[in-house]
């Protein structure tokens, strides 16, 4: 079981090409400034199985998985599963962690096996004194692109651009997801009076 805040298929927002997006519950580094302090306690949001991540990603086509948060590697176990299950299907997977690559490198077991099924590792927390301005993905310029593959080789963060995915749910609530600066997220949820916040506007 996952402990997960959302799970949002088929979306262009997250990184390259259709994605299913899974935001992990629970953060235990709370940078300062995260724009995601909803998803810091690991009692909140839901469990799902990896297998209903995997069959909705399936079942949506696309690409790869985006792992975000919350930490997806406070959750090392059920994270080494959701990704080797993925990697069987042949979906990609870029994961997003506030720790840094040599950190999870030497850590237990369950966190190798996580780290060894992921394509793409945006490492690093959010340091809201050393703003990015150049690169989509990212909210500070200390995060890092960490190719464990091959698979996102080509992706260019210094090219590519943020999306943002809004979505108008059949009860009328507006979903948004995918990356905006801090004034721009702050305008968009007034204008469209959602209280559901995107998984980040300049953070990890
Ligand atoms: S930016 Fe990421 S690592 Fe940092 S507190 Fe927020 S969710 Fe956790």
């Amino acid at each position: 079981m996952l402990r997960i805040a959302r799970v949002l298929h088929g979306t262009t927002a997250e990184g390259p090409g259709l994605r299913t997006a899974v935001w992990f519950q629970g953060c235990s580094i709370r940078c300062m400034g995260c724009i995601n302090p909803h998803l810091f306690s690991p009692s909140g949001g839901s469990d799902v199985t990896v297998s209903d991540i995997v069959l909705g990603a399936m079942a949506g086509e696309v690409e790869g998985l985006t792992l975000i948060g919350g930490e997806p590697f406070d959750q090392p176990s059920a994270g080494a599963k959701l990704v080797t299950e993925a990697q069987e299907q042949g979906l990609g997977v870029i994961a997003f962690s506030g720790y840094e690559y040599e950190m999870l490198r030497d850590r237990d077991e369950d966190t190798k096996r996580f780290l060894a099924g992921i394509d793409l590792l945006v490492d690093g927390p959010y340091q809201a004194w050393k703003q990015e301005t150049g690169r989509a993905l990212v909210g500070s310029t200390n995060q890092r692109f960490i190719h464990i593959s091959d698979r996102y080789r080509s992706y260019q963060p210094d090219m590519a651009a943020n999306r943002v995915d809004i979505r108008i749910l059949p009860d009328g609530s507006i979903d948004v997801a995918g990356f905006l600066d801090t004034d721009a997220l702050k305008n968009l949820l007034e204008a469209t009076g959602t209280s559901r916040k995107p998984r980040r506007a300049i953070a990890e």
